[in-house]
């Protein structure tokens, strides 16, 4: 049996990852951080022989003995908030860092398959391009651009680095996923950032729609993509944007109203000057400024043809992750 160590696995798409590798014989090693995490787990898996390591992305223990039986590597783990923090290297650190941690472990310990979850924010801002062009795998985010955000920053830097040390040590097979934004059911309700903006949306917070589009998909393909990824040589030495469609955020707005229209669901959008005013008000369209102006797209219809799978409509995620949230009283 192969044995697996996923990292952050409290996390939103962790959780689903080991479902996946679960459900297809792999046998899991959980890395989390806290009993939290770990409890979470259990809750979720009651009669699966877990086993658990503790490890900060931040520290050095625990690194080199949690690799003792493992032979694949799913490194997950970064910090993905729902706010910017004012200094950026709170992002940057733990996702560079961690993620040479866990390489130069998993190394030393005679690991030789990675899998990484890197993002489409590690894509679609190279200065290189246009600003309306659609970006592919061989696009770059600009880690020091004028607008691109520290976690764009944390997730560029965190997967060049991984693809720095794997060229230092080629006998490492390292593949990326790169997730667009990514919807879909969470497992538990510790589902951390990623429902934020439907929530936000459902919830009536926000006064209209930022016009910009973005590329997404649904959780248990980025799941299922970090599982056939693992023995899927062709996969080895590629980024795999996991992208199931790219939309207007109105287009998803528009479709959280069909489904909720006594919800208070923005469906307009607003003009970007008053976005830009908007924001100074409400921090979490902040973000949303620095991305007016530019297609976000990224192409990711080299999965489902390498991996052998469809993406879920990413209308669909979109509605399960709103009846979800619905159900829990949002
Ligand atoms: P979550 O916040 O749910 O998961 C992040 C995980 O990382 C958690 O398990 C968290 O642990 C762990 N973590 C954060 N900081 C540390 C640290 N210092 N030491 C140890 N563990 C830490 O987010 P997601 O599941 O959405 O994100 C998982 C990965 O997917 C991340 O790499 C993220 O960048 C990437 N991604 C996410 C997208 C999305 O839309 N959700 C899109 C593209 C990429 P704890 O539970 O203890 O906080």
């Amino acid at each position: 049996m192969t044995t697996v160590l996923v990292t952050g696995a409290s996390g939103f798409i962790a959780k689903h990852i080991v479902r996946e590798l679960l459900e297809n014989d792999y046998t899991v090693c959980a890395s989390v951080r806290s009993q939290r995490g770990r409890d979470q787990l259990t809750a979720l898996f009651p009669d699966a022989q877990l086993t658990f390591v503790t490890l900060d992305l931040m520290k050095d223990d625990g690194w080199a003995e949690a690799f003792e039986g493992v032979d694949v590597l799913l490194h997950t783990a970064s910090p993905f908030p729902s706010e910017a923090p004012t200094d950026p290297e709170e992002l940057i650190r733990p996702a560079v860092d961690g993620t040479m941690r866990a390489l130069q472990a998993a190394h030393s310990a005679g690991v030789r398959r990675v899998v990484l979850t890197s993002s489409c924010a590690a894509i679609y801002k190279d200065k290189t391009k246009p600003k309306m062009a659609i970006s592919t795998r061989d696009n770059w985010t600009d880690p020091t651009g004028p607008d691109t955000a520290a976690y764009e920053a944390s997730k560029t830097l965190a997967e060049r680095a991984a693809w720095d040390f794997v060229a230092l040590h080629p006998e490492m097979k390292l593949t990326t996923i790169n997730p667009g934004g990514v919807f879909g059911p969470p497992m538990d309700e510790h589902f951390g950032a990623s429902l934020f903006y439907i929530e936000q949306f459902l919830s009536g917070g926000l006064p209209g729609v930022p016009h910009m589009n973005a590329p997404g998909v649904d959780v248990r393909d980025v799941a299922r993509m970090h599982v056939r990824a693992i023995d899927n040589e062709a996969t080895v030495g590629l980024r795999f944007p996991a992208v199931a469609g790219v939309e207007y955020l109105v287009d998803l707005t528009k479709t959280l109203k069909e489904a909720y229209p006594d919800h208070k669901i923005p469906t307009r959008e607003l003009p970007s000057w008053l976005l830009r005013f908007t924001s100074l008000f409400i921090p979490v369209l902040r973000a949303a400024t620095n991305d007016l102006g530019r297609n976000m797209a990224v192409v990711g219809t080299d999965a489902p043809e390498v991996m052998g799978f469809e993406y879920i409509p990413l209308h669909e995620s979109v509605r399960a992750s709103a009846q979800f949230l619905v159900e829990q009283g949002k």
